[in-house]
């Protein structure tokens, strides 16, 4: 789930998750009103932030021209004196899942086995892998933390490591 993060008046980042399925998806920045909207298919998707004109918004430094471009993990996203943060991360969790009556068994792209039990759906691609939890015998298989991140980046520690956020903004 891709989410903004927006300082608190408290000194602490606070996540709002984007909700792509709802068309519009708004967020208010520095009083203009954002869309996000997901774009690209299946294993490949991508998120597009859309402004209304003559409201100058800045995506990682960038000019968002034409009121309309694609937002990545951790870009800034600048309007007016409002800075906040767009993050694709979120922690992974372990969920039993079997496929659907007569739908084709995914495989792994870990072990290339047929998927089911407990996995880990990628919180940023959707791929599937084993996972069992801490629990689970030794001969379970623990796929998805096998390496550092996912194939599309997304890191895989389970434990909320993986939970970025941006370095803290001190008021002068
Ligand atoms: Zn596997
Ligand atoms: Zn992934």
């Amino acid at each position: 789930m891709s989410k903004i993060l927006r300082w608190h008046p408290d000194n602490k980042w606070q996540a709002e998750v984007l909700n792509l399925s709802v068309d519009p998806c708004v967020v208010e920045v520095g009083g203009a009103r954002l869309r996000f909207v997901s774009v690209g298919q299946a294993l490949h998707r991508e998120t597009a932030i859309i402004s209304l004109p003559r409201v100058e918004v800045w995506v990682s430094g960038q000019s968002l021209l034409g009121g309309v471009g694609l937002v990545k993990d951790r870009d800034e996203i600048l309007v007016g004196t409002e800075r906040v943060y767009f993050s694709t991360h979120t922690r992974p969790t372990i969920i039993e899942w079997s496929p659907a009556a007569g739908a084709k068994t995914p495989k792994c792209p870990i072990c290339k086995a047929d998927i089911a039990g407990p996995i880990v759906c990628c919180p940023q691609c959707g791929r599937r892998y084993h996972q069992a939890d801490a629990t689970a015998t030794a001969q379970a298989r623990h796929c998805w933390t096998l390496g550092p991140q996912c194939m599309c980046g997304h890191p895989t520690a389970i434990d909320g490591a993986s939970d970025w956020l941006p370095d803290p903004v001190w008021s002068a």
